[in-house]
């Protein structure tokens, strides 16, 4: 796919547990040091990044040694606080090695409805970006229950992306983007470049797949593209597995699924 990317500053950038773990729920160190090296150098470029990062339940299940079969909300909640400190731990020593410096933000659903304390994370994260900051996001598991909860970091990433006004929201998968059916399922499934609109044929594209170790999959991404595509703001979905894509995208040629904003002023 082929996009214009002059006037892209802010970008959010997600990523995903299975991106971001081994399949036995620890950290993939590997990848997690490419991301960190990447986004650290488009950073210095002079763009602003912020980035939504999954992965806490996930890396706090992996040290915990809870029953899986009888896995309660309880003990995932409690791995999520045992996790999100190594991830936080992780992301602030591999930036650190770059001169980046980075703050943790755990926000939960409630910030949608109360307009109060949306504005306070909006001021927050606008007066770390200005700091030279990379803010890391994550939903606040501990303390997220079923009525609070964003229940997937897709939707958290568009809300950031609203609530930053970026320029584009880039969400890292373990798929190459949208596909016309299944791609696991079917051998002929095409990755589908352009998403000029999400038609119910898109929306059928998209079934309801996640991976065993996230919780997202095609259905909540396409949601998420549409409450910022609505709102002016561009999204892709490209694989994760080699994060140097982030850099292909800035260059404007790249394999994914671009998803065109709708109103002008803010297209890439
Ligand atoms: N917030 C969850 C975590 O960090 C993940 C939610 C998701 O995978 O979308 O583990």
């Amino acid at each position: 796919m082929k996009i214009q990317t002059e006037g892209i500053r802010r970008i959010v950038v997600k990523v995903g547990t299975s991106t971001l773990t081994h399949a036995n729920g620890t950290m993939n160190l590997r990848k997690i040091e490419k991301l960190v090296r990447c986004l650290a150098d488009i950073k210095n470029t002079g763009k602003q990044v912020i980035l939504v990062s999954s992965g806490a339940v996930g890396c706090g299940l992996a040290k915990l040694q809870f029953d899986r079969e009888t896995l309660t909300t309880r003990q995932k909640q409690a791995a999520a606080a045992v996790g999100q400190c190594d991830l936080i731990g992780m992301y602030s020593r591999e930036f650190a090695q770059y001169g980046h410096t980075v703050a943790q933000i755990l926000l939960t659903k409630e910030i949608i409805d109360d307009e109060a304390r949306y504005e306070k994370a909006k001021n927050t994260v606008e007066t770390l970006l200005e700091a030279g900051v990379l803010p890391i996001v994550n939903e606040n598991d501990t303390v997220s229950d079923e009525q609070i909860r964003f229940g997937s970091n897709d939707t958290l990433a568009a809300i950031v992306a609203l609530l930053s006004g970026a320029d584009l929201l880039v969400n890292l998968s373990d798929v190459n983007g949208l596909y016309t059916s299944d791609p696991r399922k079917d051998p002929n499934a095409k990755l589908l470049d352009c998403v000029s609109a999400i038609t119910p044929e898109i929306e059928a594209s998209a079934g309801g797949a996640g991976s065993a170790r996230g919780t997202g999959g095609m259905v909540a991404k396409l949601q998420s593209a549409r409450m910022v595509t609505e709102a002016g703001i561009p999204m892709i979905i490209c694989n994760g597995d080699d994060p140097a894509m982030l850099y292909s995208i800035l260059d404007g040629l790249f394999i994914g699924t671009y998803f065109e904003a709708k109103q002008e002023g803010k297209t890439v």
